[in-house]
């Protein structure tokens, strides 16, 4: 399944020598509004739940979209300049980038007025390859004293080092298309298959993680703790029972593998859906049932496979079907427990299990 983008990229982009890839037709001369306006609804949905007051981009392609972006989340758009303004009195913020497409240091500028140290940035741009651009708008977001909220991309080259580097150092990053592979010689781009999430609270968290482990099209789990009350709960806070926190497994998906629908069937299956804040042995709020989203559009999904589920049941169900509201990864030795610990403690049968490796989704 490719979106819009990357149709696009295939049908008009070319690519030059040196890994270059021009879309003039739509992005960097010529402007498809609705390109624009597909980027930057992707972007927001992409920085749901961020807190975010301003929105930093960079001239000249990085404003239609970061405008579109501004005004679906409402906030203000400032853009760097790549000349200096001249006849001004305004204090400049600068920095250096080296630009990829031309080959040389650029300098860019920010006027000091429209950065302030309050303000959680967004920054955004048309392509993310080495970061320079980005970092030199990282270093006048940070010579402001402001904080970066986050990095909002239309395109990443996946094959260059600056998304990498920027999420190492613990930058939020997201890139509406992804580029694994350009070849100049045979003309081809491989996209890479983005992944979507859930949150899945269904009792004590080591059995819930092996069992989706298992399902095909799930690429990556981990065990934490949902929608409490405090900040960086430990598992012994949890298990006082008193922050509101639930065990909850944090799934990864390939949408074109496995459907959100078909996870939560699972899902059911694994629980006992009626059952309130007990799931086998353990008993407590901590061990309560729930469906945590953070793509609203998912609500529908959740809600359909809800309607099914409770046709087969007398009582109410007693699983929540909620946005995520926070999340903190459980300690090291929680993760992957049942792979450390094959004959440790879990309320959920060795056969479900196997079931779960067997279960393939009906196309
Ligand atoms: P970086 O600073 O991350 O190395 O490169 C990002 C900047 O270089 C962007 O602002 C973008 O304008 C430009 N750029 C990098 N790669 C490409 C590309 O393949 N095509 C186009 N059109 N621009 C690129």
């Amino acid at each position: 399944m490719m979106n819009l983008i990357e149709k696009k990229i295939l049908s008009d982009g070319i690519i030059e020598p040196g890994n270059i890839l021009k879309i003039n037709n739509f992005l960097n001369q010529q402007i498809d509004p609705d390109v624009i306006y597909f980027l930057a609804q992707d972007l927001k949905k992409r920085f749901e739940g961020v807190e975010m007051t301003k929105i930093l981009t960079i001239e000249i392609s990085g404003i239609p979209i970061a405008t579109m972006l501004g005004h679906l989340l409402n906030l203000p758009v400032v853009f760097a300049r790549k000349q200096e303004i001249l006849n001004t009195t305004e204090g400049m913020y600068s920095s250096q980038a080296f630009s990829f497409t031309h080959k040389q240091q650029n300098k860019v500028y920010v006027p000091m007025p429209f950065i302030s140290s309050a303000d959680k940035i967004l920054i955004v741009d048309d392509f993310l390859a080495n970061g320079e651009a980005s970092r030199a708008l990282i270093d006048i977001v940070n010579q402001a004293g402001a904080t970066v909220a986050g990095i909002g991309m239309a395109i990443e080259k996946g094959f260059m080092k600056g998304g990498r580097e920027l999420r190492a150092e613990g930058y939020r990053v997201e890139s509406v298309v992804i580029i694994d592979e350009m070849d100049y010689e045979t003309k081809t781009i491989h996209f890479r298959q983005q992944t979507k999430e859930i949150y899945l609270a269904g009792g004590c968290f080591w059995g819930t993680e092996h069992y989706f482990k298992q399902i095909e099209g799930v690429v990556e789990t981990e065990v934490g703790f949902a929608n409490g009350n405090t900040e960086n709960p430990t598992y012994k806070e949890v298990y006082t029972d008193t922050t509101g926190y639930a065990e909850t497994v944090h799934v990864k998906y390939h949408p074109d593998v496995v459907s959100l629908e078909f996870l939560l069937q699972m899902f059911f299956k694994a629980i006992d859906p009626t059952s309130l804040n007990k799931q086998g042995h353990d008993e407590g709020t901590r061990y309560r049932t729930g469906i945590y989203y953070t793509d609203p559009e998912d609500l529908p999904v959740v809600e359909k496979v809800f309607a099914e589920e409770q046709k087969n049941h007398q009582q109410p169900l007693a699983v929540e079907k909620l946005p995520l509201k926070n999340f903190y990864t459980a300690e090291e030795y929680h993760q992957d427990y049942l792979d450390k610990n094959p004959t440790g403690y879990c309320h959920l049968p060795l056969s479900l299990f196997e079931f779960a490796r067997k279960a393939k989704e009906k196309k």
